[in-house]
């Protein structure tokens, strides 16, 4: 072959245009990676998705007539870095080009173009034409100013590509429905069963375990339920826009443990489409078009509200976060701007707290690799917010955990959205809250060990004085903020001894964090 082709593991775009044309002097490149199997620990079916998805991917280039060379994990040829491994297919097969399609994540760009620079090689890159904005996406969208606002970006993306427009205008005649959204759960609500995969992975399960990849988490290996390749990925779709869609903004937020559904409080009315998106399997495009046609085919049982939540997330925050990360890595990954140091509770690694919806959240993640936005924002975030976890011990948590976790995604919202290290780049306040906000939008105190109702003494909810214990030790920084001058104005009317009263409970949970 004169030409190597590199696919990286989240670029699995079977309609990208390499594949439109075949050629005997081009040899497509796939490789199981030590170096990406333990960058970070994983979620032990998010490896085994990645893998399957990968090797299914390579099938299907191979029978539509493209010549691949896939290197498993176990071949005793692969050096388990990328690299070393390109290095050594250069020369073993004499090819003079090597082409790659631009990787998301900086950690693999930087490798790359390294690699190339030391050794004098010349890569020719490619778009993965896959998002709808570019890198430099901001810098395009808001040439004179810095002040990037997620609302700006989305509706210019979504004029640019004409979804729920109509002459020059929302459909609508509004562009957020957010208001209308964000309902609890009421309990005799129907939720759809979701629809899981039965993929057999035990043989990638098994050469996990012999070549000694260290995981996290749960999986039957037999029933792995991801989508692992297009037709999956495409019925999870169909899925969604049928189940799904007609209560997705209104049950956005909510949070529940009640198996209304046997087995569907995890993942209530969520498309759960974020693995298939971020590996590529399916085009963010494809799925807001599917869903604004479905919505458009029964307007009169599915309402605006639901359908402009949906295509928010997938072209306004989800390429949002992309272009955020592009213009401040590599500096991002250090931000840190509310110094908050303390270790991560054990717990986050084993569910095993008092606190219900900690521990739900966190019992989820760990069966599902999975857990909703609200869950990882106002329950395990919130916490570790509230706490003052060090961000760089929560990125890793969260790369790790989660199913759909790639850095250009997660650390945007961990970091920035989550934690506010990016001293509100992205959040213009910090996402905390005490239990009310628990109580008002999930079902989870009911069952707590806890009383969301007490804020000091025994069994008063932690997030209760935990979050005044945050507001006293950020004053410098938040009381001037004009999002959270009426919570300082509430701190300051309260009497000295309620002040430390609070203090104290806090400081308490502080001292014994890992026995709540
Ligand atoms: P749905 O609720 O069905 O939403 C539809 C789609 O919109 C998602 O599939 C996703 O592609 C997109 N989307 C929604 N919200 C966001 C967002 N804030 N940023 C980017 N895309 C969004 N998402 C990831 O894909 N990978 C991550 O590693 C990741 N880490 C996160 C960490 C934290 C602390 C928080 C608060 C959020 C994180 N998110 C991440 C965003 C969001 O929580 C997930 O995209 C979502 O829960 C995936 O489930 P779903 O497919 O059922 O989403
Ligand atoms: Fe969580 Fe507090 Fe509610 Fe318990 S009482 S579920 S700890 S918010």
């Amino acid at each position: 072959a004169k030409t190597i082709r590199l696919i990286l593991g989240d670029q699995l775009n079977a309609r990208h245009r390499w594949f439109k044309t075949k050629s005997s002097e081009t040899l497509y490149v796939m490789m199981e990676l030590g170096q990406e199997a333990d960058y970070v620990l994983h979620h032990r079916q998010k490896v085994l998705a990645f893998f399957k998805a990968m090797r299914n991917f390579s099938n299907a280039l191979e029978s539509a007539g493209h010549r691949i060379f896939y290197l498993r994990l176990d071949d005793a040829r692969n050096q388990q870095s990328l690299t070393k491994n390109l290095l050594w297919l250069l020369e073993e097969t004499g090819a003079k080009h090597i082409e790659c399609q631009q990787p998301d994540e900086y950690r693999l760009d930087h490798q790359l173009k390294s690699w190339a620079g030391a050794n004098n090689i010349d890569i020719k890159w490619f778009d993965t034409e896959h998002f709808l904005t570019g890198r430099n996406a901001l810098k395009d969208y808001f040439p004179d100013t810095d002040n990037y606002l997620m609302e700006t970006f989305y509706r210019k993306v979504r004029s640019e590509h004409e979804i729920l427009m109509e002459g020059g205008k929302p459909i609508g005649g509004r562009w957020n429905f957010d208001k209308e959204n964000q309902k609890k759960l009421p309990k005799n609500q129907h939720v759809p069963e979701p629809l899981v995969f039965a993929n057999d992975v035990s043989d990638i399960d098994n050469m996990l375990s012999k070549q000694n990849i260290k995981t996290m988490g749960n999986v039957n290996p037999k029933q792995l339920i991801w989508p692992v390749n297009r037709k999956q990925a495409q019925q999870l779709s169909s899925y969604f826009c049928e189940f799904g869609l007609p209560n997705f903004g209104r049950y956005q937020d909510t949070m529940t443990t009640d198996n209304i559904t046997p087995g569907a409080h995890w993942s209530l009315f969520h498309s759960r489409l974020s693995f298939a998106l971020n590996t590529k399997m399916l085009h963010p495009l494809e799925v807001v078009h599917s869903a604004v046609e479905h919505w458009s085919n029964n307007k009169d049982t599915i309402s605006l509200a639901q359908i402009e939540g949906f295509v928010r997330q997938v072209i306004g925050w989800r390429e949002f976060v992309r272009a955020i990360y592009w213009k401040f890595m590599p500096e991002y990954k250090n931000n840190n701007a509310l110094n908050h140091t303390r270790a991560l509770p054990s717990y986050y690694w084993n569910a095993e707290t008092k606190m219900a919806c900690m521990h739900h959240s966190i019992r989820q993640s760990l069966d599902y690799a999975y857990a909703h936005h609200i869950q990882r924002l106002m329950v395990t975030g919130n916490f570790a917010l509230l706490t003052g976890v060090s961000p760089d011990a929560l990125d890793d948590w969260y790369l790790g955990i989660y199913i759909d976790a790639i850095e250009w995604v997660e650390l945007p919202n961990t970091r920035g959205m989550s934690q506010y290290a990016d001293n509100g780049l992205i959040a213009t306040k910090p996402y905390i809250s005490s239990a009310n906000y628990m109580k008002k939008m999930g079902h989870y105190c009911s069952q707590c060990h806890y009383d969301p109702n007490k804020k000091t003494g025994d069994k008063a909810c932690p997030f209760n004085s935990l979050y005044w214990h945050f507001i006293n030790r950020h004053k410098e920084h938040f009381e001037n903020n004009h999002r959270m001058g009426m919570m300082y104005q509430v701190w300051n009317k309260k009497s000295d001894d309620e002040q430390n009263a609070l203090i104290q409970q806090a400081e308490h949970y502080l001292k014994t964090i890992n026995e709540l």
